[in-house]
């Protein structure tokens, strides 16, 4: 297991290596960028330089397919601009205190209430979960990002911001907490709402009033800072007394710190967008005077079979669920890779819609290029009669792909492109067609990018079975899952597991070293 995980670490070390000189101005990049509503050219702070903020998991529970989808969108979007030629410093935050229940100013905090209910220490929810969210990524080809700083790590940080505003008037002291005073940000600003497309009258006859929320000045006012009460766990000193910090402070105090006062992409799940997003902006420019991000990204949500996925219809299932198909809406299980290549099949931006169809349809479309992939590798070009038509065709699809993921990250259409090559490849293997019929510039750029495309820039990989590292990773999750339903005396899970793997031909053993696993 150890063996195949260094392998997959070698193959990451290799893709942060600059692979040619930069590409950005040959495929100029275009993001749509939610704070304009337009799709801009992407032009950097600093030229040959990208600092990109990404709101990382709550780590509470065990990750869900939601992030997985956004934290694709981003994994893509830093290796092409890594192959682009960027330079790219990637932040990706892990919240492990602030985060209240109900993302609202008051209740408890979502880690506190896990460790009351499990009766273990706040920081081994954080360990247990943020290993979890770790295995998972890795499991889907995952890069990791140039800095995972967590909020109780940065509670020097946060309290220096907090002061900052105060000092400049935008926020007030009540009883120990400290709140963003919102209407008198608008008043001076004018800003707030800009993102998500709130109008702050509007917010005002929507806004619930709540218990406990009669410490604020205005009920559209958030706290930066929280008094905490005497059975509060995770509480720091502060100049206004033993609190935390208010949930939306980390991500701007931590995003100042490692990629300065403005950088170029701030991306998230389109349910951050408000309050969290639009609130980062509002403390930032209130602290220092300044609006942080150029380019606001937000990823689209899942649906299955059309419906919204929540946990209440019953239509929600998790990342292990959708690989082992053990969930009454799904007929078998998947890959990892078929179902990272199904979720690039779809733009981003748009909703992606779980079926068993789509899924199937996406397996047979991955298992077709890694055909081609394979295929291309053992070609061998022979001098020919050059068809230029064909020679054409082909240097057009692959600038194809490349113009598409220049075009606001479209991975479906570049997908498709990479389908209209897979179709010559095997023609040529097929004999249909003769490598010599391509000039050798053209061959040579067809075997060199065609991989790469899958490879460095989807992260799409052959899964080759046996030894593989995905399927020690995967062999891993289910075995931490089975591991945890014996702990919660959960048998029949434990037993289903052991018993579906059986028949697959794959045995558990519970030594005194922990459990490991042989293939028959
Ligand atoms: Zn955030």
């Amino acid at each position: 297991m150890l063996a195949s995980l260094k392998r997959i670490t070698a193959k990451r070390k290799i893709l942060k290596l600059p692979l040619f000189m930069a590409r950005y101005s040959e495929f100029p990049l275009s993001l749509y960028n939610s704070y304009t509503r337009e799709k801009e050219v992407f032009k950097t702070l600093h030229p040959g330089k990208v600092g990109m903020y990404v709101c990382g998991p709550t780590v509470y529970s065990y990750v869900h397919l939601g992030n997985v989808r956004t934290f694709l969108t981003f994994d893509v979007l830093y290796r092409y601009l890594i192959h682009l030629g960027y330079q790219v410093r990637y932040v990706r935050n892990i919240t492990d205190v602030g985060h209240l229940v109900d993302d609202i100013d008051e209740g408890e905090d979502k880690i506190a209430k896990k460790a009351r209910i499990d009766n273990i220490e706040p920081m081994e929810v954080v360990q247990k979960y943020t290993n979890d969210f770790h295995d998972t990524l890795k499991l889907f080809n995952f890069l990791n990002p140039s800095i995972e700083p967590t909020a109780t790590g940065h509670i020097i940080e946060q309290i220096q911001m907090v002061q900052q505003i105060l000092d400049n008037g935008f926020a007030y002291i009540v009883n120990g907490s400290v709140y963003f005073d919102v209407p008198k940000y608008q008043e001076a600003k004018g800003n707030y709402g800009r993102l998500s497309g709130r109008v702050l009258e509007d917010l005002m006859s929507n806004t619930r009033e709540l218990d406990g929320q009669e410490e604020k000045k205005s009920p559209l006012d958030f706290a930066i800072w929280k008094k905490a009460e005497a059975m509060h766990i995770m509480k720091w000193p502060s100049p206004w007394g033993m609190g935390f910090p208010g949930w939306h402070l980390e991500c701007s105090a931590m995003s100042t710190k490692y990629l300065g006062k403005e950088f170029d992409i701030h991306g998230g799940g389109m349910d951050l967008k408000f309050p969290h997003h639009e609130c980062e902006i509002a403390q930032s420019v209130a602290s220092d005077g300044i609006a942080p991000v150029k380019y606001w990204m937000h990823s689209n949500m899942l649906t299955v079979n059309g419906q919204k996925m929540s946990k209440s219809l019953g239509n929600s299932f998790t990342p292990a669920e959708l690989l082992t198909g053990d969930h009454p809406l799904l007929k078998k299980g998947y890959t990892p890779m078929t179902v990272r290549f199904f979720m690039l099949q779809s733009h981003y931006s748009s909703t992606l819609d779980f079926s068993n169809d789509a899924l199937e349809a996406s397996e047979k479309g991955y298992k077709r290029l890694m055909k081609a992939w394979a295929t291309l590798d053992s070609l061998v070009w022979k001098s020919g009669n050059v068809d230029l038509q064909l020679d054409k065709e082909i240097t057009e699809a692959l600038d194809e792909a490349y113009t598409n993921l220049s075009d606001d990250l479209n991975t479906a259409k570049c997908i498709a492109n990479l389908f209209d090559l897979a179709t010559r490849i095997n023609s040529m293997a097929n004999g249909q067609l003769d490598s010599g019929m391509l000039s050798k510039g053209t061959f040579d750029r067809l075997q060199k990018e065609f991989p790469e495309i899958l490879r460095d820039i989807l992260g799409i990989l052959p899964e080759d079975g046996g030894d593989s590292g995905v399927v020690d990773g995967l062999m891993k999750l289910l075995i931490n899952i089975r591991q945890n339903a014996r702990a919660n005396k959960d048998f029949a899970t434990s037993d289903q597991i052991r018993n579906t793997l059986n028949e697959l031909g794959i045995q558990i053993k519970d030594g005194a070293d922990g459990t490991s696993y042989s293939l028959n």
